[in-house]
C-alpha cells in the first residue's frame, strides 16, 4: 500500500455525484449562496469592527445588539490581534458577482477590517482527489 494513496480521476469522484468543486464549496460555504444572483459562492467577505470602535461610535446600535441578543446580554465577539471585533457583515459572492462584492467591500471606512477569504475554486485550478487504499 503506497503512502500516497490512489488518485480518482474526477469524473469517478464521490461516484460521479458530485464534483470536488462542488465538495469543497460545499464544505466551505456550508448552505450560504451569493448574495445577489443566489448562485454557487467562491469569495466570502466579512466586515469586522472593533467593539471599543463600535461603542464609541454607536452607542445606541451597541444597546440594540444587548438588548436582542438570544444567547444572553452581551454582544457576541470574535477574538482577533487587534482585540474582541464584532462582525458587521458577512456575505458570499459567486464567481460572476465577486468583483462587484470586493469593490463595495473597498468602500468601507478606515476603522473597519475587511476579511477576504477565496475558498472557491477557479476554472484554472485542477484539484486532485486522493482516498485511502483499502
Ligand atoms: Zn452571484
Amino acid at each position: 500500500m503506497s503512502k500516497r494513496g490512489k488518485v480518482v480521476h474526477v469524473k469517478k469522484f464521490d461516484g460521479g455525484r458530485r464534483t470536488p468543486d462542488e465538495v469543497h464549496r460545499e464544505l466551505a460555504y456550508g448552505p450560504k449562496r451569493c448574495v445577489i444572483c443566489k448562485g454557487k459562492p467562491a469569495i466570502r467577505i466579512r466586515v469586522l469592527m472593533q467593539l471599543s470602535e463600535l461603542m464609541a461610535r454607536s452607542p445606541e446600535y451597541v444597546n440594540g445588539i444587548i438588548a436582542t441578543n438570544p444567547d444572553g446580554p452581551f454582544v457576541p465577539t470574535i477574538a482577533t490581534t487587534y482585540g474582541p471585533m464584532v462582525k458587521v457583515s458577512d456575505c458570499c459572492f459567486c464567481d460572476l458577482c465577486k468583483v462587484a462584492g470586493e469593490k463595495e467591500a473597498a468602500k468601507g471606512p478606515s476603522w473597519a477590517i475587511v476579511e477576504i477569504a477565496r475558498m472557491g475554486l477557479g476554472r484554472t485550478f485542477k484539484p486532485m482527489i486522493q482516498v485511502p487504499e483499502s
